[in-house]
């Protein structure tokens, strides 16, 4: 179980001699069980009780790192069960399989497709991040061709995974420089896929049915030397699944379960296509960190990326957009102003209904705080005299010819005083965004 503030305390010299940065000992223990600060800030600490307290030093699920460079993904490192908690830190990654056995003419096909899952939304980009390869041939060639082919044309992480130690080792060599995940798949010699991991030091996921038959594998591929480990639960029935890494989490979390404290891969099960998302969708709901799906389309992958990007981000740093003017089309100086807030969300549901009026408009987005309209208006963030601070702030004086700004319809309220403060002449604007393209084309 992961050691209170007070445990840890006990543990300590308790001399509150401030070398950690910290005023007194007890408040180093409670920055050190919230993991907002690292055991070695202590230089003071004894051997016995630094070997005590490294367990709470250290992170319950594994950071494991697949790829490099620009393609660099990292899973695990998750600290909360529920996101409101904190947050959650490491997106699943999202990821396809390609067999071995696809003819060359298909890999490329799919591979294409592939690169075509590659989106922007709400200003970030959402994008897929793995292809696994799968030894379906049981052949050495045609596997080692495979992979190259993959490596070469994918421009994503890997991961190789196959049962044969042999022939998974020849392609591991093609690509180590790629840092793929490994994976070994059902069947195969753990020991031989932690010889061939170990030389390259790359990460090694092990295939169980069971999470007992994880915490042995997990265990043997530790006490071996492997530190990045993915366990891949290989249960077919999805809600057996799904209750699997629920259950590998919270052990985790809740009993410092180290043996279970690692990233979990799944793949789907499910063919046709929308059973297929909502099986990926749950998973990444229900803290996988890595989702292999075989469905490649837009129209399937476009919402699971979607799911993800909501579920990653920090529920207390809503996105946001840079305050400042935007401009949509080709704006003159006689173009409307429409001012707004600054949360994504809102600022690019107002930007496409304006985009599809045609008419050319200044977009001003005031610095709520990433909130929205009404939430800003609430919290006193979206004010009468916080839009006209932004309005001078902007300069957009200085760009238009003329002193007319349009306020969003749900706080109309604000137009008087709006007036007052900022003497410029204010239009209440619809409620709702899709009333914007009609609003636009018929302002005077
Ligand atoms: Fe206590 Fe160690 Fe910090 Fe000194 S450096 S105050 S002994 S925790």
């Amino acid at each position: 179980m992961a050691l209170s503030g007070l445990d840890i305390y006990k543990l300590l010299p308790k001399t509150n001699c401030k070398d950690c940065g910290f005023s007194t000992c007890l408040a180093f223990a409670m920055a050190l069980a919230q993991k907002k600060t690292s055991l070695e800030k202590c230089p003071h600490i004894t051997a016995s009780a630094r070997q005590a307290l490294e367990s709470a030093s250290q992170p319950p699920i594994k950071l494991v790192t697949i790829g490099l460079g620009s393609q660099k993904l990292e899973i695990g490192n998750e600290s909360v069960m529920y996101r409101h908690e904190q947050k959650f830190h490491h997106p699943a990654a999202i990821g396809f399989l390609v067999e071995d056995t696809l003819p060359d003419s298909d890999i490329d096909t799919a591979l294409a497709d592939i690169k075509k899952l590659d989106f922007e939304r709400v200003g970030q980009r959402i994008a897929a991040n793995i292809v696994c390869v799968r030894n379906t041939s049981g052949d050495r060639d045609r596997f080692a061709a495979a992979v190259k082919r993959i490596a070469v044309g994918a421009g994503l992480c890997l991961a190789l995974e196959g049962s044969d130690h042999s022939v998974m080792a020849e392609a591991v060599k093609l690509v180590k420089d790629r840092r793929p995940l490994v994976i070994c798949g059902a069947g195969g010699d753990l020991s031989e896929f932690i010889a061939i991991v170990k030389g390259s030091n790359l990460p090694l996921a092990v295939t169980c049915q069971t999470l007992e038959d994880a915490v042995q594998m997990t265990e043997s591929a530790k006490k071996a030397g492997v530190e990045e480990i993915v366990i891949n639960l290989n249960e077919k029935e999805m809600s057996k699944k799904i209750q699997g890494i629920t259950y590998a989490r919270r052990a985790a979390l809740k009993k410092n379960f180290r043996a279970l404290g690692y990233p979990v891969l799944t793949f789907t099960s499910m063919t046709e296509p929308l059973l297929e998302l909502a099986e990926a969708v749950s998973y990444v709901l229900k803290y996988a960190g890595i989702v292999i799906m075989k469905n490649r389309t837009k129209e399937v992958v476009f919402p699971l990326l979607t799911v993800r990007q909501d579920i990653y981000q920090d529920p207390q740093k809503p996105v946001q957009v840079e305050s400042r003017i935007y401009e949509i089309g080709k704006v003159t100086k006689d173009s409307p102003v429409a001012v707004t807030t600054n949360f994504s969300i809102t600022y690019f549901t107002v930007a496409g209904e304006v985009e599809a009026s045609k008419v050319p408009t200044y977009i001003i987005c005031c610095d709520a705080e990433g909130m929205s309209v009404l939430t800003a208006w609430a919290a006193e963030k979206f004010t009468a005299e916080t839009i006209a601070a932004m309005l001078k702030k902007s300069g957009i004086e200085s760009i238009v010819s003329h002193k007319k700004v349009i306020i969003p319809g749900y706080v109309s309220v604000l137009s008087g005083k709006l007036e007052e403060v900022s003497g410029w002449k204010v239009l209440v604007g619809p409620r709702e965004a899709s009333g914007i393209p009609n609003y636009l084309r018929n302002l005077k």
